[in-house]
């Protein structure tokens, strides 16, 4: 057993402990992944908890997602992983799992709203919903491509989240700060009102996400609502 890179399998072992602490992946439950070269990417194999992984449990697949090494099977849902490594080849990590405070406004169909917290507008940005299909398939993978090059976490409709990054640490983060979000969206909303920041306030943080060297964000590159979802939380609302 190759136990090359050592240091990105004791990564990916450490997310996943943090993911399974989380209460992020319940049973066997998500998977993380780690390009190593242009052909290469490291993931975590089918049929296994998160929270127990050790270094030799991992797979090598080809960006087709045939499997190269690993004494188990690679986890089902590569296609998806490999969707993203393929469509933007900066990102060397992507890590998918199914954080219940996200998955919640995953499966209530509920954009994920902008302009109310500061770390979120800087680390996140707009996060897009992808359309619901049977995981694993073909068609599964799919639907997170218009997003590439677009977001670097992404909700998939009555399933789960994707996230990504230039490394493994900061792939897993993305998920962790749209989860510890959308569990304070859903607490601001039970008292009764979620309040937005100015259009003012929300350019002054995507200039400071420039400064920090941050991708740049879709709403600068590709124009679209400054504040996305503003109704949310609105006490006036009407149910759709
Ligand atoms: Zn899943």
């Amino acid at each position: 057993m190759s136990l090359d890179h050592a240091d990105i399998r004791e990564q990916i072992c450490e997310i996943g402990r943090r993911i399974y602490a989380r209460g992020f992946a319940a049973g066997n439950d998500g998977n993380i992944s780690c390009r190593l070269s242009d052909e290469v990417v490291l993931c975590t194999p089918t049929l296994i908890c998160k929270g127990f992984m050790t270094p030799d449990d991992l797979c090598t697949v080809d960006l087709s997602g045939r499997q190269l090494s690993g004494k188990r099977p690679r986890t089902s849902e590569i296609f998806l992983h490999l969707e993203v490594y393929k469509g933007d080849p900066a990102v060397k990590s992507v890590v998918h799992c199914h954080p219940p405070h996200a998955v919640a406004f995953a499966v209530a169909h509920e954009e994920i709203p902008t302009g109310i917290l500061p770390e979120v507008e800087v680390f996140l940005g707009p996060v897009p919903r992808a359309p619901y299909e049977t995981p694993g398939n073909d068609r599964f993978a799919a639907t997170i491509r218009p997003f590439v090059g677009r977001a670097n976490t992404v909700v998939l409709s009555n399933h789960g989240t994707v996230s990504w990054g230039p490394t493994v640490e900061r792939a897993y983060w993305n998920t962790e700060i749209l989860d510890a979000y959308c569990r304070i969206l859903i607490l601001a909303r039970q008292i009764g009102r979620v309040e937005r920041l100015s259009a003012e306030k929300v350019n002054e943080l995507l200039d400071l996400k420039q400064q920090f060297g941050e991708a740049p964000d879709a709403r600068r590159r590709f124009g679209g609502d400054l504040i996305i979802n503003p109704d949310f939380g609105r006490p006036d609302r009407t149910p759709e």
